[in-house]
C-alpha cells in the first residue's frame, strides 16, 4: 500500500452523531418478535419471495413463499441460504482506516466520516471537479441507489459514478434505449408459460436463473426449446434443440436468420409497417447474409439454419430470451437489437408469450438503470435534458445548477483516469472490482495508485477492501429496509429482519450521515427513511414510461407481491365514486407494448444493425484455445464474497478454480482428468484443475467467473455502444504443471 496514501492530518469537520444513529439495528417494530416476513432475495433479478421466520426478534429461518407470484414456493440454493452470510465472522463490524503501519484499524464513525469528507473535499479542491468517482452496485435498494448518486452528484459535485451494472446490463439498456426509445424490458414472468417457442441465447438458465426455468417446466404448450450457445451448458442439455455456434458468432447467425425469414416471406408485413422504421434499409442490409455465408461463420449446417427459421416461423407465440452471453460481447448492443429485430420483423411483441427479453442479472439491476443516477438522470430521465433537469430540480427542491447537464464517463473510461492520474479519489460502493473487472490486474495496480480509495462493504475480507484507505462497515440484504425492481419491472419491498453487526449501518444511513458531514444535509431533509425516498422516486417517474406513482407505499407492495411498472396513479384506475376499477392482481403479468407504441417520438421501435466485427483477440499459435467464461453453478455468485460464506453452497461446487476442456484437445496436451494445468493469456498465468468434458468444443476451454484466477487472463474488449466489458472470449494456451 503507497504509504502517501496513509492519512494523519487533522479533522475539519466538526460532526456530530445525532443520539441513536447507531445501535439502529432493531428489527422494525412494524414486525412481531415471533413473525414471519415476507421479502424479496437479495441475490439474483428474479426477484423471488422469501418468508423469514423469526423468533424473539431474531432471523432464525427461511423459507420460500408459497403464494408468491414469482416464485410460488420455489428458491435456488443461494435463497435457501440468504440468511447464513449475515453471520459470517469477517463482518465489517466498525470503520477501518489505515495507519502508518499500512494496516486496516478501527476508528469511530466520527473519525471515518471526517476523513472522508476532509480527503475527498481537498482532493476536489487541489484537482478539480474530474478528481473524484464512485461505482455502485446493482446490489443494493432503489432508494439507496437514488441517494448515493443524489448526493453525489448533486450535494458533493462528484461528476462521474458508475455501477456494476454496466458489467451485466449496460447492453440491454443501450439496446433497449434505441430500438424501443426507453430502457424497457417488455415482458413478465407468465411470457416463459405462454410461448410454444422460447429461444435462448447466451443464457444458461437453469444455472443463472434456476427459478425462472421452474416457470419454463411450467409451460403447458409443450413448447420448442432453442438453446443457441457454444456450450452444452445444462440448459442447453435440457432443450428440444440445441445449436452450439462458434463463439461469438451470434450476430451472424442473427443476420442470417432475418435473411431467412425475408426470403421466406415469413415476417408480419402489417406490424412491421404499423409500428416500426427502418426495416427497408436493414432487408437490403441482410441480403449478404447468405445461408452459405452464415453457415461458414458459424458452424452450423444449411440444414440447421434453414430449421431454425422455420421453427420460428411456425411459432404463434415464439419468445426470445438473452442474458451475459449476449450482453458481454465486443458488438454486444448491435448482438441484442439483432434479436430485437427478428421480433419485431415477426410480430412477437406485445403479445403473450412473444417479446425480445432480456433478462437481468442482480437482485435490484433494474433499480440502478432507472434510479441511480449514473446514465440516467433519476426516474430514467436525460442529463442533457433542460426541461428534464428543471423537473428533477424541481422535484427535489433544489437549484437545476446542482445538476451535471452531461452524463458520468462509464466504468471503463473511470479507470483510464484513474491510471492517468485525473481521478484521485474514489468509492466504491458494495462491489469488488478488483476480482469482477475484465483484466483485472491493471485495474488493480490503478487502484493502488489512487490518493484515497474508500470501500462500503459488508465484509472486511474482499479483494477491493484489502486495497482500501478507509471502509465503511455497511449491512446487509435482510438487516436493512427498501425496494427491489426485478428483471419483470417488479417493484419488491425487502425488508429488515435482522440486526446489522456492530457499528455496521445501513447504506442508507450511511448517506444520510455523510450528507450531514459534507454539510448538504439540507438538500435532503425530505430523505429521512427509505419510505420517504419511495414517496420522492414516484414523483420522478411521473409521466415517465417507468411511472410507479399508483404504488402507494411498501404495504402496498408486499400486500401485492411487488408491483410493475408502469403503475400510474391509481386514481386513473378508479370509477367516479373512486372504487377501484382494477385490482392488484389486474396489474400484475403485464407486458409493456400491447398496443404496438413504442416510446420513441413517432411510437415506432427502430431497426438497429450494423457490420459484424472480428474477435478482438483470436486464438493462434502461441494462445491456440479461446476461453469462455461464465456461470459456475447455481450455488455460486458472483465473486463469493456472501456464497462462500456458506458451508452448503460451498459443498455445491468446486471449491478452487477449474477449468473445462474437451476430451480430445486434453488428450492431445498430455492434461489427465483433475490434472493440475496453467492457463495463461497475454494478461498472466493462473493455475486450474482440469475438469475434462465434451460439454466445450474442441479449441475451447471455460472457467466460471466465480474465481478471481478468470480476470487475470480475460481481454479488456468493450462493446461501443454500451461500454460494457466483453468478458465471453480470449486466446490462451493451457499446459500441464508437471
Ligand atoms: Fe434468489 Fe435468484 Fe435464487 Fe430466486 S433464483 S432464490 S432470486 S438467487
Amino acid at each position: 500500500m503507497n504509504g502517501l496514501r496513509q492519512w494523519t492530518g487533522p479533522l475539519t469537520q466538526d460532526l456530530v452523531l445525532k443520539p441513536g444513529d447507531f445501535g439502529l439495528g432493531q428489527v422494525p417494530a412494524r414486525l412481531k418478535p415471533d413473525a414471519t416476513a415476507t421479502t424479496v432475495c437479495g441475490f439474483c433479478s428474479t426477484g423471488c419471495g422469501l418468508n423469514v421466520h423469526l423468533r424473539h426478534g431474531e432471523a432464525i429461518n427461511l423459507s420460500a413463499a408459497p403464494g408468491h407470484p414469482v416464485n410460488f414456493g420455489m428458491a435456488c440454493p443461494k435463497g435457501w441460504e440468504a440468511l447464513t452470510p449475515l453471520r459470517a465472522t469477517d463482518r465489517a463490524t466498525t470503520p477501518l482506516l489505515r495507519n502508518a503501519r499500512g494496516e486496516l484499524e478501527p476508528v469511530s464513525w466520527e473519525v471515518a466520516l471526517g476523513v472522508f469528507v476532509e480527503r475527498f473535499k481537498t482532493i476536489q479542491q487541489e484537482h478539480g471537479p474530474d478528481s473524484l468517482a464512485w461505482l455502485g452496485t446493482g446490489q443494493i435498494t432503489t432508494e439507496e441507489l437514488a441517494f448515493l448518486g443524489a448526493l453525489a452528484k448533486m450535494g458533493m459535485g462528484i461528476r462521474h459514478g458508475d455501477g456494476n451494472t454496466r458489467q451485466c446490463m449496460a447492453t440491454a439498456v443501450s439496446a433497449y434505449k434505441q430500438s424501443f426509445g426507453f430502457d424497457a424490458p417488455p415482458y413478465s414472468y407468465t411470457d416463459l408459460e405462454e410461448s410454444d417457442v422460447l429461444i435462448f441465447i447466451g443464457s444458461n438458465l437453469c444455472v443463472a436463473h434456476p427459478i425462472l426455468w421452474q416457470r419454463v417446466l411450467r409451460n403447458r404448450n409443450r413448447p420448442q426449446i432453442i438453446v443457441i450457445d457454444p456450450r452444452k451448458t445444462e440448459t442447453a442439455m435440457a432443450a428440444t434443440r440445441h445449436y452450439a455456434i462458434r463463439p461469438k458468432s451470434d450476430l451472424i447467425l442473427l443476420y442470417g436468420l432475418a435473411h431467412l425469414l425475408i426470403a421466406n416471406g415469413w415476417i408480419d408485413d402489417g406490424y412491421i409497417s404499423r409500428h416500426t422504421t427502418g426495416f427497408e434499409d436493414f432487408k437490403e442490409f441482410v441480403t449478404r447474409f447468405t445461408p452459405d455465408a452464415v453457415a461458414g461463420e458459424t458452424n452450423l449446417s444449411l440444414q440447421q439454419l434453414q430449421g431454425l427459421a422455420e421453427v420460428i416461423h411456425a411459432g404463434q407465440r415464439v419468445s426470445l430470451w438473452w442474458t451475459m452471453g449476449i450482453n458481454q460481447g465486443h458488438e454486444a448492443t448491435r448482438t441484442a437489437q439483432a434479436i430485437i429485430n427478428l421480433a419485431l420483423m415477426t410480430g412477437n411483441l406485445g403479445r403473450p408469450g412473444t417479446g425480445a427479453n432480456s433478462i437481468t442479472g442482480q437482485c435490484n439491476a433494474m433499480g440502478s438503470r432507472l434510479f441511480s443516477n449514473t446514465t440516467n438522470l433519476l426516474g430514467g430521465h436525460d442529463f442533457e435534458n433542460s426541461a428534464h433537469r428543471e423537473k428533477v430540480a424541481r422535484i427535489l427542491e433544489m437549484d437545476v445548477s446542482r445538476i451535471p447537464s452531461q452524463e458520468s464517463w462509464a466504468y471503463p473510461r473511470i479507470i483510464e483516469e484513474i491510471d492517468s492520474g485525473k481521478i484521485r479519489g474514489l468509492w466504491v460502493v458494495g462491489t469488488n472490482p478488483s476480482h469482477s473487472w475484465i483484466d483485472q490486474q491493471p485495474l488493480n495496480r490503478s487502484l493502488e495508485q489512487l490518493d484515497f480509495l474508500v470501500v462500503q462493504d459488508m465484509f472486511t475480507s474482499s479483494e477491493t477492501v484489502q486495497r482500501a484507505d478507509l471502509l465503511f462497515p455497511a449491512a446487509g440484504w435482510g438487516e436493512k429496509e427498501g425496494s427491489f425492481i426485478n428483471s419483470e419491472r417488479r417493484l419488491g419491498h425487502v425488508k429488515k429482519v435482522a440486526r446489522a453487526p456492530g457499528q455496521a449501518l445501513a447504506d442508507f444511513h450511511i448517506f444520510q450521515l455523510l450528507a450531514r458531514a459534507w454539510g448538504c444535509e439540507a438538500m435532503f431533509r425530505h430523505w429521512s427513511s427509505p419510505e420517504a425516498v419511495l414517496q420522492i422516486l414516484k414523483e420522478l417517474s411521473r409521466d415517465q414510461p417507468c411511472d410507479i406513482t399508483g404504488i402507494a407505499d411498501y404495504a402496498d407492495l408486499s400486500a401485492a407481491g411487488g408491483i410493475q411498472w408502469p403503475c400510474p396513479d391509481k386514481t386513473r384506475l378508479r370509477d367516479a365514486a373512486g372504487d377501484r376499477l382494477e385490482s392488484d392482481s389486474g396489474l400484475d403479468g403485464r407486458r409493456l407494448f400491447a398496443d404496438g407504441r413504442f416510446f420513441h417520438p413517432d411510437g415506432k421501435a427502430r431497426f438497429v444493425f450494423e457490420a459484424p466485427r472480428p474477435l478482438p483477440e483470436v486464438p493462434d499459435a502461441n494462445f491456440p484455445l479461446l476461453l469462455l467464461t461464465g456461470r459456475g453453478s447455481a450455488a455460486q455468485w458472483h465473486t463469493g464474497t456472501r456464497t462462500e460464506k456458506s458451508a452448503v453452497l460451498r459443498k455445491l461446487c468446486p471449491p478452487a478454480a477449474y477449468i473445462e476442456i474437451n476430451p480430445v484437445d486434453a488428450k492431445l496436451l498430455g492434461i489427465a482428468p483433475g490434472a493440475c494445468v496453467c492457463v495463461s493469456s497475454r494478461r498472466g498465468s493462473v493455475l486450474c484443475t482440469a475438469f475434462v468434458t465434451s460439454t466445450i468444443s474442441r479449441g475451447q476451454v471455460f472457467i466460471p467467473m466465480h474465481y478471481a484466477v478468470a480476470n487475470q487472463l480475460t481481454f479488456p474488449a468493450f462493446d461501443p455502444e454500451s461500454a460494457q466489458p466483453g468478458y465471453k472470449a480470449c486466446a490462451v494456451k493451457v499446459t500441464p504443471v508437471v
